[in-house]
């Protein structure tokens, strides 16, 4: 029912429009002074107050601010009763309407009315605006909090995000998230606005317990957990005051947080104030919001583990290879040597079948001597340990020394090796011994992987600031999906050519590594079945830099 505050100090008026008003349904405030009309007015918030303008004793502009200034009231319809002689300007400011007296029943009656439409329009333009401006906040919240979300893999950070992202957009009393970590261990997260005490703690816990499992009530819970695996970490937002277990049924909201796949544990959010329905909503969206970066962060864990326990297993191999080496070089040294000296005659003369034998055995032990020093080349490049003697040298000098070493089994396939070069001298700072161990890779593969009246074309040239070295041969190629393994470690691709010439892999990833330590790059293209070039660059020496920096050194 609308409620009508009449202000009206002559007892006879003030009877006469309660009788009136009463009558067509509203109900009724009389007030006969100012102080009375105040406390009337604050306590009953009426929709509209009727003030007689010639009560003596009642200021009518202190009535007027009064109400107009005071939250409860701002929106109450004043409506002036005014004689001609009381009318003053500075009164009619303050009022939505008057009435002369005497005055008509019906235009009274008639003008209440209207005002009464006019203050419940006014009430749903409010709750419209307030509803608006809440919503819009709660998506600024929402909008805020996604972003910071975007920002961060550390899971605590995100559940600290959600809790913000929570109280500034739901403003509640206290949020308590279960977060489970692995089995039979979870952190209950309380954010509370006072201290609470030891009971509502315990109560907390009690309620995260029944909460979580009250969502798989009839299937098998994803974790298992008691109370005693509960470890709570409580902030308090202000140190004054004390919430008790009396808030636990205060009004709230409770979610599940996971993904499809996961499940990260459960908050609620309590407060005094009822949730509406957009309030849930947006807490349902809040919540939504850090599971996938929840799983994100569970997998980038994960993640960094595995990759903890790779690099290991990796530091692990790499030792055993370099202390397997090592163990190895000294007896095969001695096999060599005994075995150079058997054929060498000077142990006393062996029959052509026993040279034959002997022969094979050093072909094999020289390999096995290549396949060591390879392993070990690589581990110490692996661990840093491989010493570089940098000099200026004429790139020309170790490929050319390469290619005469080659020639001899070269011949043997009757494979053509060409070498063209624009100039007599290309210098680079290089370690001479391991540009002819890059180049003699690349040559005993372009060997290897060629058939018999093959060709192989070397050029060297100066491209820019840097030495070119492209070795191009017509052998077997590799096919495109082989291609990115090429310079992996151990990767041999399988060809029938690749078996029967056998090998180690290694001679590859060594030559990357080496050019690499050059401050150069090594590249290669193919044509399955036509053939390879496999082309490495090192800066050239600028011999005025070079002495520059000896003089400094
Ligand atoms: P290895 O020669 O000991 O097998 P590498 O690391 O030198 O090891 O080479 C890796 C693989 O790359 C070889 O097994 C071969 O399959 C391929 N490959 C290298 N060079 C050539 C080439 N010139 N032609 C065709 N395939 C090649």
């Amino acid at each position: 029912m609308s409620k009508i505050l009449i202000i009206c100090s002559c007892p006879r008026t003030n009877k006469d429009l309660s009788e009136l008003l009463s009558g067509v349904g509203y109900e009724i405030f009389p007030a006969t002074d100012e102080q009375q009309a105040i406390s009337q007015a604050e306590e009953l918030c009426p929709d509209i107050a009727i003030i007689d303008t010639s009560s003596p004793g009642i200021n009518i502009s202190n009535i007027c601010k009064n109400l107009k200034l005071q939250n409860k009231t701002n929106d109450t319809q004043i409506i002036l009763l005014t004689s001609k002689d009381s009318s003053s300007e500075e009164v009619l400011v303050g009022a939505d309407g008057y009435i002369t007296k005497p005055f008509n029943e019906n235009i009274l009656i008639a003008t209440v009315n209207a005002h009464l439409r006019i203050k419940k329009l006014l009430d749903i333009l409010y709750t419209n605006n307030n509803e608006l401006a809440k919503s819009l906040y709660q998506l600024n919240v929402l909008y805020s909090t996604s972003s910071q979300l975007a920002g961060t893999l550390d899971k605590s950070k995100l559940i600290n995000i959600m809790n913000n992202g929570l109280e500034k957009s739901l403003n509640f009393s206290l949020c308590h998230a279960l977060v489970i970590n692995e089995p039979e261990n979870a952190t209950l997260i309380i954010n509370s606005l006072h201290p609470i005490s030891k009971r509502l703690e315990e109560g907390l816990k009690l309620r995260a317990l029944i909460g979580y499992k009250s969502l798989f009530e009839d299937s098998e819970l994803p974790f298992s957990l008691s109370i005693n695996n509960i470890n709570p970490e409580i902030n308090i937002k202000n140190n004054e005051g004390l919430f008790d277990l009396d808030i636990l049924v205060w009004d709230r909201l409770f979610s599940s947080i996971n993904t499809s796949d996961q499940f990260f544990g459960t908050v609620e959010i309590i407060r005094e104030d009822r949730f509406t329905g957009e309030d849930s909503t947006c807490f349902q969206t809040v919540v939504k919001q850090v599971s996938l970066p929840l799983e994100s962060a569970l997998f980038y864990e994960e993640l960094k583990k595995t990759n903890v326990k790779l690099e290991k297993l990796e530091r692990l191999k790499s030792e055993f290879i370099s202390i397997v080496s090592h163990e190895l070089r000294t007896p095969i040294t001695s096999i060599k040597s005994s075995l150079d000296m058997l054929l060498s005659g000077r142990m006393g003369g062996i029959s052509d079948t026993q040279g034959n034998f002997l022969s094979l055995a050093q072909r094999n032990i020289d390999r096995l001597s290549g396949i060591i020093n390879d392993l070990l080349d690589l581990s110490k490049i692996e661990a840093g340990k491989m010493e570089y003697r940098f000099a200026p040298c004429n790139i020309i000098e170790p490929v050319k020394f390469v290619l005469s070493s080659f020639e001899h089994l070269a011949k043997k396939k009757n494979i053509a090796i060409k070498l063209e070069t624009g100039t007599e001298e290309l210098k680079v700072n290089g370690d001479t011994a391991r540009i002819e161990q890059v180049v003699s890779n690349l040559v005993s593969n372009a060997i290897k992987f060629t058939p018999e009246n093959g060709e192989i074309r070397v050029k060297i040239e100066e491209i820019g600031d840097r030495a070119k070295v492209s070795l191009t041969d017509n052998g077997i190629g590799i096919k495109k999906e082989d291609m990115p393994k090429v310079f992996d470690k151990f990767q041999q691709i399988e060809s029938s050519l690749t078996r029967k010439v056998g090998g180690t892999g290694l001679g590859l990833p060594i030559a990357k590594q080496l050019v690499e330590a050059h401050g150069g790059e090594i590249w290669f293209e193919s044509e399955f079945e036509k053939g390879s070039t496999f082309s490495f660059i090192i800066p050239v020496l600028r011999e005025d830099i070079y002495a520059k920096s000896n003089i400094n050194s």
